[in-house]
Order: structure tokens, then C-alpha cells, then sequence
């Protein structure tokens, strides 16, 4: 593509100057941007993250082909390549039709007591296929050092609660559309078509049942509401129906005799569905979970069928992605620290390290400036704040120490047995932690992902080495636009140790209340004006944005923009650069909300931006932009803005 020869790094060609800045910055910032960049048929949404995912993927296939052909150069080539190989084989796989499927089926068919479920449902679970519900290890809530089971609602083949009880048109079709899939899926694997239509019916029965328990995604947001301790026996006489000893043995899961039990509602409710559902129900929904988490490694028939549903109905994409990007990602998801590893040492990533970590040192800094300098908090809060400021640790690019896969047995012809292995081996070293210390220097991101997180229960922040590059850090772009950039990142991932949920863990993640109550009122209040903000914004006609579901994500987005503007003020100030010089015909400030408004160049399908405001704590992209900047009296300075201006700061809500 044409990239203008631009000294700040900002994609001169992206910006649309016949749009008006203090209007519609989205459009300005990206009108260029998102009439060159349509959404390829395969794909949902296509935005600058996707462009640069797409980059590393290419590096990631050059990386996989190489270790494919050269395999007896080393252990690690061994492995990737020939998992990547056996995924690529697309003609023994289409040979094989629904066969690999076949012994676990029987093992299901066999099953003529409701006993015997319990150990299916754990063998099940052993392989990642989820049924019913969620058990996992998790930072203890009192003593987030120490690795507790923790037993949550889940099961589910739609995406979240509601979609099980919407009662609008679109929605109801979709149900319609859900029950048609599981028939066929099931049809697939060998289940008459008159049967297979009844069978999608009761599956849709049990899982609307489990689905009237559980929580939705906007009360998740609140970790208090997901905290119940019980022992063993009490979690007996909430599920009598299910022998939890009988799964734990089979899973192999150490002793303990207590549990964090997130949603007892839903426990119970999964007991009176399994003691009420007739036996071969039950069935059905094992049978149904595991052809759907099996689909993509099966023949077309079973990948076509899977992709009808969950890409073209529920996001719009018309065309499966090319299989090598299929591929990639499936290594990266299975044995992404092997992969991470190379990709590491073929891209320098270490080279990127240093840098950020200057960068982040600096808003560190603005951000300790910034609690200091509030009205709103009181001296104690204020400095029970500044602890945990001083607490977060910082991990940037990759883990210090790899991952060992050496214990997955690979064959490139078998790709359905490569996943399943894989799978096996990390449910397992999942399930090992229980009981264990939490390993803080553990990544929850492989290395090539363009991303980044905070850990509320670690209490740090984390950048793989895919998201620092162009756009978002350029070691040739001034630097209003990587502080734009990779800055406003940082800032975000900071700001989430003080959102609406991460404010409620202390400094070392115990979910501990460290505010007085005054201030926790006062956070609340400047909260909602975000709430009321971003409710207001609509990216699909009749559909809007979730105030409460994405206040979290909206609150890191506007400290983190705030926090980098800081940042940049003081670096200017240091090298004595004036805000108003210009480069490319933009001064410092212009050129900062532009780099930050161009990381969020987004083209969307109207059905993937339903699914992400239904599902997703992220705004849609043009709001987290215009949203954020409209909160900002910096950006109406920057450009201009009039009282009248549509961007202009006249009731900003501001928490950090
Ligand atoms: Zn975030």
C-alpha cells in the first residue's frame, strides 16, 4: 500500500482532510485509512491490529515452513514443524472424515448410567472440551500468592448468557439459526437426520437451563459477586446429583478441601439438570460439545458447517481464511511458547525491550504525578493508591523462561491427535497448580500476539513483544506518536489496576478494599459519567454500547490517553521542543491524538460490531477514539474546537 514519506511515522495517506477534526476526529484520523482498507471476505473486522497481526503471521509461516522442512534440526523444529504440517495436510485430514471422532463417540454411546457420565464429563474436560461447566486453578481471592480450584458457570455453545433470551427478531434468529447448526453438526458425526433435529432441541433445553443460572458478563464485572469459598461436602450437598470426588480422581487433581465455587446458583441448577434431563440427553449435549470443539480439525464438511455459524451468522465473514492462517494460528494456540520462542529470536524482539521500558517508566511517573495531584481522593486512599502504583511489575516482550513441550508427542500426519495431545498437556499443567504458587513470571499471551494486559490478581502489566512495532512504536516516528501509541497502551494497561474492577485488588492482588468510603463514592460518581457517555454511542441502528459492560475498558482508555499526554509534556519540556513546532504540518499535540487515533483505524461488519457490543468489554473502535479525545480539553486546544464542535471537552468526564 502507499504510505506517504511522513517524518512523524502518522500514515499521511489515512487522514481524510476533508473531514473536520473537531466533528468527526474518527473520520479524520482515518477516512484514507478505511476506504483503502475494505474488509477482506474472510474476515469480520479489518483494522491496523489486523494488519500488523497479519505481518507477524507471514513471519510466523516463513518460521513454521523452515522448521517443517528441517526437522532434524532440533528438537523445537521437530515439534513445531511437524504440528504445523499435519494441520496443512488438508488431504489426509479430508480421508479421514469424521473417524477420529469415532472412539470417543463410543466411549459416550457406551455410557447406560448416570455414573458413568461423571467420568466422561471429566475425560471431557481433560481434553479442554468444556461441558457443563469451568474448573480451573485461580489466584486465591484472600491470598492471590496461592494457587485454590475454582469451580465457575460454563458449557454454554452461544457466546454468553443472554443470547439465550433476547427476545428481539435478530436475536431469535439466531437461536433458530444455533439449533439448525447443532443438528448438522450432529448429523455429521453420524446421527440420523430425524434424530439429529430432536437431539439439537434438547441440547438447546439443557444449555438454556444452564444459561438462566449464570451470570451475565456485565455482573462478572464485579470479582466480589464471584467469591464463595465452601468445602468439598458443602459443594456435595449443593450438586448431590455429581459426584465432584469421582471428577477430581479422574482428572488426576491434587488434594484440597476447599474451593472458590464462582456461581453456586449455577452449580445447583447444573445438578438439577443432570438429575432431571433423561439419560440419553445428556448424551446428546457430550456428543454435540465435543464434534463442535472438534469441527476444525476435521474434514470440510465439519469446518464449513462450523464456520457457517460461528463466523458468517455470528460476524459476518464470507470466506474461511486461507488454511496457512488457519495453521498458524492453531500452532500459536497449542504450542505458542515453542513457536513464540522462535519468533522471537528470528525478529530481535529483545531489542524492543529497553525502549519500552523507558516509556513505561515514564508513565509510571505521570501516573504517580497524577494520583497526587487529585481532588477527588483523600490523603489516605491517595496513598494506599501510590503503594499499588509502586507495586506493578512490568514484563514486556516474552517470558524469561520457555515453556516445555517436549512431553507432547507430534506425528505430522495426525493432526486431530497433535490438538488433543496439546490440549491434554495444558489442561494438565493447569490442573497441577492447584495448590501450587502462583508463578507471576508466567505469560497469559504468546509472544507474536498484538495485545496487551493487566493482571489485577498479579498486579502487573504485560506487552508481547507483536504489539511493540508499527503503529504503535517506531524508532523512526517522532514522539508525540508513540507516546500517541504504544504510550496511550501503556497508560491503559496501567490505568486497570484502577478501573472499576482492578481498583478493588490491593497491591499485591488480594481482592482487598483498600478505599475509605468516601472515595469510593466519589469514584463511582465519576464512573458513570463514562457509563452515560459511551451508552449514548451506536455502532448498528438499534444497538447500543454497554456503558457498565465496558467502563472498565473506556476508564483505561481516557486515564491512559491522559497519562501519555502527561508524558509527552515532560519529554518535550526536557528537550526543550515547543508544543507548537510542526512536522508534516501538525504541531506536537495534532500529531500525538493523530498517532493515537490512527491505532484504531477499524473497518467492521454490521453483524461483528452486535456480536462485540453484546459481547465484548471493548467500545467499538471509532468510540474509543472519539470518546476518549472528546473528554480531553487538550485535544479541543490541539485543534481548535468551538464550544458548538461535536469533540469539544464541554462536559468531560475524567476519573484519572
Ligand atoms: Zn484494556
Amino acid at each position: 500500500m502507499l504510505s506517504a514519506q511522513a517524518q512523524t511515522g502518522l500514515d499521511l495517506y489515512s487522514i481524510d482532510k476533508t473531514a473536520d477534526p473537531c466533528n468527526d476526529f474518527y473520520q479524520y484520523a482515518c477516512g484514507g485509512w478505511l476506504k483503502a482498507n475494505p474488509i477482506p471476505p474472510e474476515e469480520s473486522r479489518w483494522g491496523r491490529f489486523d494488519v500488523l497481526f497479519e505481518n507477524n503471521q507471514k513471519t510466523l509461516r516463513a518460521i513454521l515452513e523452515d522448521s517443517a522442512a528441517h526437522q532434524d534440526r532440533s528438537a523445537l523444529d521437530r515439534q513445531v514443524g511437524a504440528f504445523y504440517q499435519s494441520c496443512t495436510n488438508e488431504d489426509a485430514i479430508e480421508k479421514l472424515g469424521a473417524s477420529p471422532l469415532q472412539p470417543e463417540l463410543d466411549r459416550i454411546a457406551a455410557i447406560t448410567a448416570r455414573t458413568g457420565l461423571v467420568e466422561e464429563i471429566a475425560r471431557l474436560h481433560d481434553q479442554q472440551v468444556y461441558v457443563f461447566f469451568n474448573f480451573t486453578p485461580s489466584p486465591d481471592p484472600d491470598n492471590a500468592r496461592l494457587n485454590i480450584a475454582n469451580l465457575d458457570q460454563g458449557g454454554l455453545g452461544l457466546p454468553e448468557k443472554d443470547f439465550y433470551f433476547r427476545s428481539d427478531a435478530h436475536s431469535e434468529e439466531i437461536r433458530q439459526k444455533y439449533v439448525a447448526h447443532i443438528a448438522k453438526m450432529l448429523q455429521l458425526a453420524g446421527v440420523p437426520s430425524d434424530l439429529a433435529a430432536q437431539k439439537a432441541a434438547d441440547v438447546m433445553r439443557i444449555e438454556t437451563a444452564l444459561a438462566k443460572a449464570s451470570l451475565d458478563i456485565t455482573a462478572r464485572r464485579n470479582p466480589k459477586l464471584l467469591v464463595h469459598r465452601m468445602s468439598l461436602s458443602e459443594l456435595a450437598s449443593l450438586t448431590p446429583s455429581f459426584s465432584f470426588n469421582a471428577f477430581l480422581q479422574t482428572l488426576k487433581a491434587p488434594p484440597f478441601n476447599t474451593l472458590n465455587v464462582s456461581v453456586p446458583a449455577f452449580q445447583k441448577a447444573f445438578g438439577v439438570q443432570l438429575a432431571a434431563e433423561p439419560l440419553p440427553n445428556l448424551k446428546a449435549y457430550l456428543v454435540w460439545h465435543y464434534v463442535s470443539s472438534s469441527a476444525r480439525l476435521l474434514s470440510r464438511a465439519f469446518v464449513q458447517e462450523n464456520f457457517d455459524f460461528y463466523s458468517r451468522t455470528l460476524t459476518g465473514a464470507s470466506e474461511l481464511r486461507p488454511r496457512w492462517k488457519r495453521c498458524v494460528n492453531a500452532t500459536d494456540d497449542e504450542l505458542g511458547e515453542a513457536l513464540g520462542k522462535l519468533f522471537v529470536e528470528r525478529t530481535h524482539a529483545e531489542e524492543g525491550k529497553e525502549r519500552t521500558l523507558k516509556i513505561v517508566a515514564a508513565i509510571q511517573e505521570q501516573m504517580k504525578l497524577d494520583i497526587e495531584s487529585l481532588t477527588w481522593m483523600s490523603p489516605e486512599t491517595r496513598k494506599q493508591a501510590q503503594v499499588k502504583l509502586a507495586a506493578v511489575a512490568n514484563k514486556i516482550g516474552f517470558p524469561d523462561r520457555w515453556r516445555d513441550y517436549s512431553s507432547v508427542s507430534v506425528s505430522g500426519g495426525d493432526y486431530f491427535g497433535n490438538w488433543y495431545r496439546a490440549n491434554q498437556f495444558e489442561n494438565r499443567r493447569e490442573i497441577a497448580k492447584i495448590g501450587q504458587p502462583v508463578d507471576r513470571s508466567e505469560w497469559g499471551m504468546t509472544p507474536p500476539t498484538v495485545d496487551a494486559y493487566y493482571s489485577p490478581a498479579q498486579n502487573n502489566i504485560n506487552f508481547p513483544a507483536g504489539i511493540l512495532q508499527p503503529p504503535f512504536y517506531s524508532n523512526n516516528a517522532s514522539n508525540p506518536v508513540n507516546y500517541g501509541g504504544v504510550g496511550a497502551v501503556i497508560g491503559h494497561e496501567l490505568t486497570h489496576g484502577f478501573d472499576d474492577e482492578g481498583r478493588q485488588y490491593d497491591a499485591d492482588g488480594n481482592l482487598k478494599d483498600w478505599w475509605r468510603k468516601t472515595d469510593r463514592e466519589r469514584f463511582v460518581k465519576l464512573s458513570d459519567c463514562f457509563v452515560n457517555e459511551y451508552g449514548g454511542f451506536s455502532p448498528v441502528s438499534g444497538v447500543e454500547v454497554n456503558g457498565r459492560l465496558t467502563l472498565g475498558e473506556n476508564t483505561a482508555d481516557n486515564g491512559g490517553l491522559r497519562l501519555a499526554y502527561l508524558a509527552l509534556l515532560d519529554d518535550l519540556a526536557k528537550k526543550s521542543v515547543p508544543l507548537s513546532q510542526t512536522q508534516d504540518g501538525y504541531n506536537q499535540a495534532q500529531q500525538f491524538f493523530l498517532g493515537f487515533g490512527q491505532l484504531w483505524c477499524e473497518n467492521q461488519r454490521p453483524e461483528s460490531a452486535r456480536l462485540q457490543v453484546q459481547t465484548d468489554p471493548h467500545s467499538p473502535a471509532k468510540f474509543r477514539v472519539d470518546g476518549t479525545v472528546s473528554n480531553m480539553p487538550e485535544f479541543s486546544r490541539a485543534f481548535g474546537c468551538k464550544a458548538t464542535d461535536k469533540m469539544f471537552a464541554a462536559k468531560a468526564c475524567r476519573v484519572w
